[in-house]
């Protein structure tokens, strides 16, 4: 029997499954939302159920500061800054984006929590970030630090247990609710959540589909380095767990602009869902995949009347302020 590596506690579970009425019936599908957006407050959302293993992995090799990168408004790097303050170690975050930019949303978390921090640029971000992590290793360590380096949205094989542990925890829930959703849905940003859950499903034996809604890139690139997180993953294992390709389920056709721009039907979404099931989405995640959803629950070609969907609020909210400008016109 395969057991899951070690990892230390940081986020508030089980986090709740709640029923979307209106939106069921609405659409005419049964859809529940699993509310990772509680992970915590300042900790909320997906990043910490992956933080957990990695920062365990961290403690373990005696690092004593968590190096990671992510978008000026990342969730990930705050949930990293916060994972190491809870465990009192330090944390160092490469963003995206410069020093000229107003603190707020998680940046201004970030700066709160004692993070340092380092700006890069757009184009350094995309093609020099493998050397922009290990100079800053090599800088943290001539100060007498012991780094670990956790990439992007935590989204490697040790972080892909996180959700593989919130498959159990879900399994467990559904024994108590009497049934079983036959599809997940989740936002895909950089697939550690999309890989963790379909590893977590597979582990378990279970028939149920999982649905990633990818919020930039496309699905051949998603699809390819899910499968890549997915072997990673199976390092840490003891039997190996089969997956095949064609069971990576990637629905294109969301992203709108690009990452972490919006289109008015991503807004339109945000604001109907909040109005209707008092459920406060983010617009660069968790809108996007409800978009995705609630479209493809109208032309009925991955999903039917017969489903049981669990749509995972995966948080994000620190996000929806510094974007306040965009809701005005909606
Ligand atoms: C990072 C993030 C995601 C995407 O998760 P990945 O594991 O990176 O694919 C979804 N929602 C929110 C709010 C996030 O911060």
């Amino acid at each position: 029997m395969n057991k899951l590596p070690e990892c230390v506690s940081l986020a508030h579970l089980p986090t709740p499954l709640e029923p979307l009425r209106r939106l069921s019936e609405e659409y005419g599908t049964t859809i529940y939302v699993k509310r990772d957006d509680y992970t915590g407050s300042e900790i909320s959302g997906n990043k910490v159920r992956k933080l957990e293993f990695a920062v365990a992995e961290a403690l373990n090799q005696g690092a004593d500061m968590l190096i990671t990168c992510g978008g000026l408004q990342s969730n990930h790097a705050r949930a990293t800054a916060v994972a190491a303050a809870k465990v009192g170690i330090k944390s160092c975050l490469i963003l995206r984006g410069s020093e000229q930019e107003q603190p707020d949303g998680n940046y201004l978390l970030d700066i709160l929590l004692g993070a340092q921090i380092k700006f890069v640029t757009p184009e350094q971000y995309r093609s020099e970030i493998k050397s922009i992590f290990q100079e800053t290793k090599a800088e943290l360590e001539k100060e007498g630090y012991k780094p670990y380096i956790i990439p992007e949205g935590a989204s490697n094989g040790i972080g892909t247990f996180g959700y593989a542990a919130a498959i159990e925890e879900l399994t467990k829930q559904e024994e108590e609710l009497g049934f079983t959703f036959n599809k997940i849905v989740v936002a895909v940003g950089s697939g550690g959540t999309y890989a963790g859950l379909l590893l977590g499903t597979k582990l378990h034996a279970q028939e149920r589909e999982i649905y990633g809604v990818n919020v930039c890139d496309n699905a051949e690139y998603f699809t390819s380095r899910i499968a890549t997180t997915l072997v990673e993953a199976q390092g840490y294992l003891n039997e190996k767990v089969q997956i095949e390709r064609g069971e990576i389920r990637i629905i294109d056709g969301y992203v709108g602009p690009g990452y972490g721009l919006n289109n008015p039907e991503h807004l339109e979404t945000v604001k109907k869902v909040a109005q209707l099931e008092g459920l406060i989405l983010d617009p660069v995640y968790t809108g996007k995949a409800m978009t995705g959803l609630l479209a493809e629950l109208e032309k009925g070609q991955y999903f039917t009347a017969q489903d049981k969907v669990l749509f995972i609020h995966t948080g994000g909210h620190f996000g929806l302020f510094p974007v306040r400008d965009r809701f005005s016109k909606i």
